[in-house]
């Protein structure tokens, strides 16, 4: 952790091969969902029941790989999809609002003829239950699941440049504070 996004680092801020656990290098964004895509096609040509879930940020989807892989997933009737879009609001750089506006994301993904829920992001029973749905959903439509969500601690909602990168540098006690009061309250 103490290399995390320096040079030479395993830890460079995307997911990186190199790390052990992860077998897929997805960075720059946009790639991962194409993988997810493929690992679909799959299952579904080795007519197995498993289903693939891939997980997209807000700002991700600026990314035009993004929509190259939901036309494919569409074309595909890729049932067994899930992409799950946490919209937070904020990408590496700023608001998602003012760096590209993504408009209306569940109007898109069903443009793109995806079967769309949207949900607040910590709610635990409403994504189980959308991962039940989908799960019995055989419809010939991907799915996209819109999550709602935040860093969920009051200090690092509006800090996005320094927390994107900075966690470790800052000290961590009243964040660990926080992270249980909140657990305490049940707000995760
Ligand atoms: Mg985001």
């Amino acid at each position: 952790m103490s290399t995390y996004f320096g040079n030479g680092t395993r830890l460079k801020g995307l997911a990186d091969a190199h790390v052990p656990g992860v077998e897929v290098t997805a960075g720059s964004l946009g790639h991962g969902l194409s993988v997810g895509v493929g690992l679909a096609l799959g299952a579904k040509m080795n007519k197995t029941q498993q289903m693939c879930y891939a997980l997209v940020g807000d700002g991700e989807l600026n990314e035009g790989t993004i929509w190259e892989a939901s036309l494919f997933a569409a074309q595909f009737k890729l049932d067994n999809l899930v992409v799950i879009v946490d919209v937070n609001g904020f990408q590496a750089m700023g608001m998602t609002d003012e760096v590209i506006s993504l408009g209306n994301i569940e109007a898109k993904f069903r443009a793109f003829d995806f079967e769309v829920v949207s949900i607040g992001g910590r709610d635990e029973a409403a994504i189980d239950r959308a991962y039940r749905d989908f799960k019995a959903s055989k419809n010939g439509k991907p799915k996209a699941l819109i999550t709602k969500t935040g860093k969920g601690v009051s200090f690092m909602e509006h800090d996005n440049i320094f927390w994107h990168r900075g966690l470790i540098r800052r000290p961590t006690k009243p964040l660990l504070w926080n992270w249980e009061s909140a657990h305490e309250r049940r707000i995760f």
